[in-house]
């Protein structure tokens, strides 16, 4: 979701009857349309969670930051750049991060008849499942958009559909240092309210592979210099389910 998309439904939210709508559809923890997995209520928990990979370079360098602290994220993928890159999704599941389904081709799915949605989720279920040979279970709305068919096929599909609870709005070209200001605030936030931290990074970008996302990865660096020596618990989703 853009910044822009984000404000507008909060706009619709606080005015119209269709907003309250929007807020449903696209408010990464509303519950309103289903119920939907946001974080567990360990302040000291976070789980870096990467979308719309696998990604070349970007992909590659954030395993080796994460292997270095020894650390398992969550990641997010595109059905048709699994299939294009299917050694380095392997390799995402050989060093023991939590693959979940982010669609076939990204679509906007609060848009999208019940068929597309079908196929959107199970094609990415399929596509993973015979790269890795082990099934999957979670699932991450394109743009967090959904509206209940997505929620229930997600259902029938086996699959548990993930929000987050920051943002680190680094599908812009924005530096790392903002991407780690715009966490280390969320993560702030959250421990004062007493819950976890669901992270949304982005290692890859659904336009294609080769997307620049060296920024994320350096991010993801610091931020791990940061708070693991504080003591905080790097988790994947499958932790709080
Ligand atoms: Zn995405």
């Amino acid at each position: 979701m853009t910044s822009i998309q984000l404000a507008t439904a909060a706009v619709l939210t606080a005015s119209t009857a269709a907003g309250g709508l929007a807020y449903a559809a696209l408010w990464p923890q509303s519950q309103l349309f289903g119920r939907v997995l946001v974080a567990g209520s360990n302040p000291n928990e976070i789980a870096l969670t990467y979308d719309d990979g696998p990604n070349d370079d970007a992909t590659e360098r954030l395993l080796e930051v994460l292997a270095r602290h020894e650390v398992h994220a969550t990641f997010f993928l595109i059905g048709g750049f699994v299939r294009q890159r299917p050694a380095l999704v392997r390799s995402i599941a050989a060093a023991g991060h939590l693959i979940g389904n982010h669609t076939m081709t990204h679509p906007w799915l609060s848009w999208q008849s019940s068929a597309r949605i079908r196929e959107e989720l199970a094609g990415c279920n399929a596509v993973l499942e015979d790269t890795l040979g082990a099934p999957v279970r979670f699932f991450r709305p394109p743009h967090g958009a959904r509206r209940p068919v997505v929620l229930r096929t997600a259902r029938e599909l086996g699959l548990t559909a993930v929000q987050w609870n920051i943002t680190a709005f680094d599908w812009n070209p924005i530096p790392a240092e903002k991407i780690l200001a715009n966490v280390t605030q969320g993560i702030a936030h959250n421990r004062k309210r007493g819950r976890a931290s669901n992270v949304l990074m982005h290692d890859g970008g659904h336009l294609g592979i080769g997307q620049p996302r060296l920024p994320t990865v350096e991010a993801t660096s610091r931020l791990l210099q940061q708070y693991k020596p504080a003591g905080m618990r790097f988790v994947t989703v499958a932790d709080w389910a």
